[in-house]
């Protein structure tokens, strides 16, 4: 899912080396962001040796495809050994599968059976992870088999538990050829360009489907959507003065502290459906070094919206109005305004549930297909360093992604539950 924290962090690593400071002082702020964040992010020690328990022989196909795309590192940006690996595996079984070319050398994967490459319907995730990799283990815990390792759950466990639910309805001759096609993307983690370029490239050759089936850590619930985001970068302008005469100045960082305050306490406007519109401040620039009064702050906020972004921006713009006077000037940069997702999630059999984070399903654009989101695992453990899947809950992915396939495609054999 967009926005990890540690991505954010790392930036703050680069923003503090760019910035100006007193090489004695740039040097210690470095080694002491450098020595916390480590801390912050130490993976899990899994073992090394790689190898499936007994369990596993209930799908074998599923957990040796898990295992094996969950090995290959894929970070968002290094994603080429992670679409390599899914071409081969799915011409291996005997589909026909195209490269879609994304900005940097990375490719998109798109895979359908024989010519048809508009189908019913799409079944698709991402293919790339956040840093750091750590490595595939599994191990049973008091509460069941656990699968840990980047990306098992965001969005690994998807891929894996769609590809196997699709290979086991062909081999049922439940489907055939027009009716599912394969779409995995790079970039989701990181703005979500290779859905972009996807999209792009499916409305220039006319391909279309009735349902699409996104696969994102939803514990196996379908979501009923998700909130959209308002991201902006705050400008506050002072005057820079000695410290030891603050009079003098005109303090930025203390204007931006005061504004950022009420942000944290302002009330923001959430919706029934998809709960509170939260804030987070990622990242917070302030200039300067400690014996001069600052002259320039900016921070970056991200805010995830569950109502609409309109409302949103209006009550930011509210709060920056009443400290305007204070500074010689604040200025407000819009980088990213979308709505809330709203998803189709009406299917017998199916719990429901909401997600705060982003994903991929507003980048495919609306031509007019029901929008399903579901997956195993869950987000809370997606980013973080004990990211991982339960084995009950990919085996459910198998046996639930079927379910959906054949209720998008009409052949309702979910009725009868
Ligand atoms: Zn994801």
């Amino acid at each position: 899912m967009l926005g990890s924290v540690q991505s954010t962090l790392w930036s703050l690593v680069l923003l503090v080396c760019v910035a100006q400071a007193l090489p004695w002082e740039l040097e210690y702020r470095l080694t002491a962001v450098k020595e916390r964040l480590a801390d912050l992010f130490k993976p899990y020690p899994g073992p090394s040796e790689v190898s499936l328990p007994p369990e596993f022989d209930s799908r074998p196909e599923l957990f040796k495809l898990h295992r094996d795309i969950v090995s290959v590192e894929s970070e968002s940006f290094k994603e080429q050994k992670g679409s390599a690996f899914l071409r081969k595996y799915l011409q291996s079984k005997g589909l026909t599968v195209e490269y879609i070319d994304v900005r940097g050398g990375r490719q998109n994967v798109y895979a359908y059976l024989g010519n048809a490459k508009n189908t019913s319907v799409l079944l698709t995730s991402h293919i790339d992870t956040v840093p750091p990799f750590f490595k595939y283990s599994a191990r049973k815990e008091d509460d069941g088999i656990k699968i840990y390792g980047r990306g098992t759950a965001d969005a690994k466990g998807s891929i894996a538990s769609q590809i196997v639910a699709f290979e086991e309805l062909l081999q049922e001759g439940t489907i055939g050829e027009g009716d599912v096609s394969l779409l995995y993307v790079v970039g989701e983690e990181a703005g979500g360009e290779g859905m972009i370029a996807a999209n792009t490239s499916f409305v220039e050759s006319n391909v279309n489907w009735d349902a699409v089936i996104f696969g994102e850590p939803t514990t196996n619930a379908l979501a009923v959507g998700h909130k959209g985001i308002y991201t902006f970068r705050i400008h506050v302008y002072g005057k820079a003065s000695h410290s030891a005469y603050p009079e003098l100045g005109v303090d930025a960082n203390k204007v931006l502290i005061e504004i950022l305050h009420s942000f944290e306490h302002a009330e923001w406007p959430g919706s029934k459906m998809l709960g509170d519109t939260t804030i987070n401040i990622g990242l917070f620039d302030a200039h300067n070094a400690a014996n001069v009064v600052s002259p320039y702050a900016a921070a970056s906020v991200l805010i995830r919206v569950a109502s609409t972004t309109k409302e949103v921006s209006k009550l930011v713009s509210d709060i920056v109005d009443k400290y305007k006077e204070q500074a010689l000037r604040v200025e407000i940069d819009t980088i990213h305004a979308v709505e809330p997702t709203y998803l189709d999630y009406d299917v017998p059999g199916f719990n429901s549930s909401f997600l705060s984070c982003y994903t991929d399903v507003p980048s495919l654009g609306e031509r007019g297909f029901k929008r399903y989101l579901y997956g195993p695992g869950s987000i809370h453990d997606a980013h973080g360093a004990t990211e991982y899947v339960s084995l009950q809950s990919l085996t459910q992915a198998v046996d639930d992604y079927k379910k959906l396939i054949l209720h998008a495609l009409g052949k309702v054999e979910e009725d009868k539950e």
